[in-house]
């Protein structure tokens, strides 16, 4: 079954057709402030396996960490953040955040990025894949999302 889910007054809504090509938990200071919280769950996305119905995000563009444009989406009527789009991503990817489906426990980090600004008091499982920064797709994502992201490209 397709994952589904929205934005809190249920303006947006979505459903995602695909797999995600892995599932980030990402621990930097954007995602921290954007979200209010400690860290952010987003689910890296091929953006046609976004399926987008209701009213149209709103974006706002800020800096990415790789100097690289980083768009926003949220909802204009109640301001949830739904997805970005880091301009420095390989392929033509969405970053949906993971809080916002109906199902937030169906999805589960991968990997951990940026933990260098990770909140002191959140330990992560001793078995956890975990990164200051970031690291190479080659060493971490699984060969299947690789060759679906090489499709992607080509
Ligand atoms: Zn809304
Ligand atoms: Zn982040």
């Amino acid at each position: 079954m397709n994952l589904e889910g929205g934005c809190a007054c249920g303006a947006i809504r979505y459903e995602l057709t695909g797999k995600p090509l892995i599932v980030h938990a990402c621990h930097c200071r954007d995602c921290q402030r954007l979200s209010g919280s400690a860290f952010v769950v987003n689910l890296w996305m091929e953006r046609k396996s976004v399926r987008a119905s209701g009213a149209a995000p709103q974006s706002f563009r800020l800096k990415g960490g790789s100097g690289q444009a980083h768009d926003v989406f949220f909802c204009a009527d109640c301001g949830t953040y739904l997805w970005s789009r880091y301009h420095g991503a390989p392929g033509d990817a969405l970053f949906v955040r993971g809080g916002t489906l109906d199902t937030p426990e169906a999805v589960r980090p991968d990997v951990h990025i940026f933990t260098r600004s990770k909140v002191p008091w959140l330990e992560l499982p001793k078995e956890a894949r975990a990164f200051r920064e970031f690291y190479k797709t080659s060493e971490v994502w699984p060969q299947e999302s690789l060759a679906r992201i090489g499709r992607a490209r080509s």
